[in-house]
């Protein structure tokens, strides 16, 4: 399984396959896991877990950045079949039951499949399950209290990208968890380094760059995004070079 497990600040692991990331926060015998990849990731978000010394019922809570395919790909898997809670912000959970889904249309990628950076992508993700992944059938939320779980992970309420989309701040571990709220590589962005998505992955642009001022007031060594590798600076500068290459 080709997946690349790097402990990013203590206990943090960034897991990254091809095309996106996951995180393990690993506290004693258990973890909080932060997104489950696509679909078909399942046999390596499998595998970073055994990577780290754990096992899918060494799982306390699965947390979900948002609901987008690439993230929730292997969550109703670790609620229905391992017993694991699953937990998303309030505004996040229609996206994830599927009672309203909000991403980008098949139309708007296909309107771009001349690109060839997209069509080698689509290609990939239609490999990886992206339009067969599993709703949740039941899910639970958070708020922006600490939750009592590995890490002790602070939802920060980031959207933009979905309505409902959530950064984690680990302050005893001096991590930010960004999800998509930016990215640092993707196979549709034209260059590396602290970005946004591609305007059309996103719900609300303008809403996402003020989101990424929130993200900047909090205290963190290490940026780990959902896309790419993490950003070792503060959130300051991560989203300074996020705004900067938005303009
Ligand atoms: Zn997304």
């Amino acid at each position: 399984m080709n997946v690349d497990v790097h402990e990013v600040a203590p206990g943090v692991w960034q897991a990254r396959a091809k095309h996106v990331a996951w995180v393990l926060i690993v506290d004693g015998g258990e973890v909080t896991l932060v997104d489950t990849g696509y679909p078909g990731d399942r046999g390596r978000v499998i595998a970073s877990l055994e990577k780290v010394g754990r096992a899918p019922a060494d799982v306390s809570a699965v947390i979900l950045t948002h609901a987008h395919p690439d993230h929730l790909g292997s969550a109703e898997y670790f609620r229905a079949e391992v017993g694991t809670p699953v937990l998303v912000h309030e505004k996040e959970v229609p996206n994830a039951t599927g009672a309203h889904i909000e991403q980008v249309s098949v139309a708007t990628l296909l309107a771009r499949v001349w690109r060839p950076d997209v069509a080698v992508w689509m290609r990939d993700i239609v490999a990886l399950k992206a339009a067969r992944v599993d709703r949740l059938a039941a899910v639970d939320t958070f708020t922006t209290e600490p939750l009592d779980l590995p890490g002790h992970p602070v939802p920060v309420p980031t959207p933009g990208h979905t309505s409902g989309h959530a950064a984690f701040h680990l302050p005893d571990r001096g991590a930010l968890l960004v999800g998509d709220a930016l990215m640092t590589e993707h196979a549709l962005a034209r260059t590396p380094g602290p970005q946004l998505l591609p305007s059309f992955f996103n719900h609300d642009d303008d809403e996402a760059l003020a989101s990424l001022e929130l993200l900047s007031e909090l205290e963190a060594e290490v940026v780990v995004p959902g896309h790419g590798p993490a950003f070792h600076g503060s959130p300051r500068a991560a989203v300074a070079a996020a705004a900067a290459s938005a303009r």
